[in-house]
């Protein structure tokens, strides 16, 4: 039986490892998950990144399935980036919505980061879930698979991390009042390379 209090998940199954370094100030609310793969071979690289870098998630599942906490869920992570329209990748909004989308992809002599950067600009100010999660309502979830540069691919989410990240996924649905529909892989939302968390099941 997990309970939430001032951001702390805590079960039987869930290891705390904080580091306050995540941590970007106040998360008011939660709207959706984002999952991703670290692209690393252990835990252990991952715990060492966060010693020095301030870009991370809120939990980290371990090769054996354990599950550790790694930052308050009130509190904002960077683990999401510059998001990609919802609009213009489902086709799931107003004529007009999509036709104002078009017209920042597309705009000429504007280069690549500049159009993703317009396009994350105009994407914020839009309520969930007309657009993708951003770090300001989210919790993101990293599990343990390295990039294999050779396969250009991450390896597979294996069944004991997946059956942890369902259980993960349950108690965060019923915490913060969410559905299947608010779990997002991360390359759906931002530029990732499309295998990240691609293996990982809901
Ligand atoms: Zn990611």
């Amino acid at each position: 039986m997990a309970t939430l209090k001032n951001g702390i998940l805590s079960a039987p199954h869930v290891h705390q490892r904080i580091y306050a370094g995540l941590e970007k100030g106040h998360l008011p609310h939660v709207h959706a998950l984002v999952i991703h793969q670290t692209g690393a071979p252990t835990a252990q690289h991952t715990f060492n990144s966060y010693q020095n870098s301030g870009h991370g998630a809120h939990f980290l599942i371990d090769k054996s399935g354990t599950i550790y906490q790694t930052a308050h869920l009130n509190r904002k992570t960077h683990h999401v980036g510059k998001i990609k329209s919802k609009c213009y990748e489902t086709r799931i909004c107003s004529k007009a919505q999509l036709q104002a989308v078009a017209t920042i992809l597309l705009q000429k002599g504007v280069s690549y980061s500049a159009i993703t950067k317009n396009l994350h600009d105009a994407e914020k100010i839009k309520a969930y879930p007309d657009r993708y999660p951003l770090n300001e309502d989210s919790i993101g979830i990293e599990i343990v698979g390295n990039y294999n540069t050779q396969a250009s691919a991450y390896e597979s989410v294996s069944a004991v991390q997946n059956q942890s990240l369902q259980w993960l996924l349950g108690e965060l649905f019923g915490f913060f009042k969410l559905s299947k529909a608010d779990v997002y892989r991360h390359p759906a939302v931002s530029y990732k390379t499309a295998t990240e968390a691609s293996t990982a099941t809901w």
